[in-house]
């Protein structure tokens, strides 16, 4: 039955773009609210829950060094998109009486906690969401990789990647009707064949480390809630 899940703590990663909605750039708060409310309905399923979400809405380095930016430079400004991704997220969980803390790699004190790993774990026991922000605080690293190296510390079952699409396919969905969708898929196998599910070093992490990714549709309403008691269509990367 829906009400019920094994999972007790988990990480959903999404994209900066997943907060985009319909528009080009950035924010569209009626769209974090949607995905708030997605996480809400998980939340009281009694999990816990770690999220990670990525920047590509506001900035993304690759962008910016390919415009004569320099790199790190522009990764940095990647990063801090990242955590005002995360203050809004933040702000919609709270407004749905979620207490949430957003945690940064990157210490700014006045407007997210640092990133201490034993007092993350004391929040997640709290039932509080806790919002992994500025990525790792490394340059030439994803948020993929972020998510990865998080759930890992913290213990997460499963890392729920949300996206567009309801899990990974042979080729891209959007342009192929042949497409074919994957139940299961091994790392190697997403290694070797470059299935678009996450960069090769989050894939690498995850696989070094047991962490089953889990790629579903976060357009679906009611769908991360669905996957976590075990309906709904999606692909498990092990
Ligand atoms: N970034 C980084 N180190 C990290 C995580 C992110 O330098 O550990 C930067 C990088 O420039 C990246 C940007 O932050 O392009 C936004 O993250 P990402 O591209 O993963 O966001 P998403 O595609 O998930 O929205």
């Amino acid at each position: 039955d829906a009400e019920k899940t094994s999972y007790k703590r988990v990480m959903l990663k999404i994209s900066g773009e997943a907060l985009m909605g319909d528009t080009s750039f950035g924010l569209h708060p009626p769209t974090v609210q949607r995905v708030a409310r997605e996480v809400q309905s998980v939340h009281e399923m009694g999990v816990e829950i770690c999220m990670v979400i990525g920047g590509g809405n506001i900035f993304r380095g690759l962008q910016g060094s390919a415009q004569g930016m320099e790199r790190t430079t522009a990764d940095y400004m990647g990063m801090l998109a990242t955590v005002m991704n995360a203050l809004a997220m933040q702000s919609a969980l709270e407004e749905l009486g979620i207490h949430t803390r957003v945690i940064s790699a990157i210490t700014m004190n006045e407007v997210a906690e640092p990133y201490i790993r034993r007092r993350a774990v004391r929040h997640l026991e709290k039932k509080r969401v806790c919002i992994f922000a500025a990525g790792t605080g490394n340059p030439y690293f994803t948020t993929d990789t972020a998510a990865t190296l998080r759930a890992s510390e913290m213990n997460c079952e499963a890392i729920f990647k949300g996206t567009k699409v309801d899990g990974v396919y042979d080729k891209d969905p959007a342009k192929h009707d042949d497409a074919v969708r994957y139940d299961n898929v091994s790392y190697d196998e997403v290694l070797q064949k470059h299935l678009g599910v996450m960069d090769a070093s989050a894939i690498a992490l995850a696989r070094d480390n047991d962490l089953p990714i889990i790629v579903f549709s976060l357009d679906e309403p009611g769908g991360f809630k669905g996957i976590l008691a075990g309906e709904g269509t999606y692909t498990i990367v092990k």
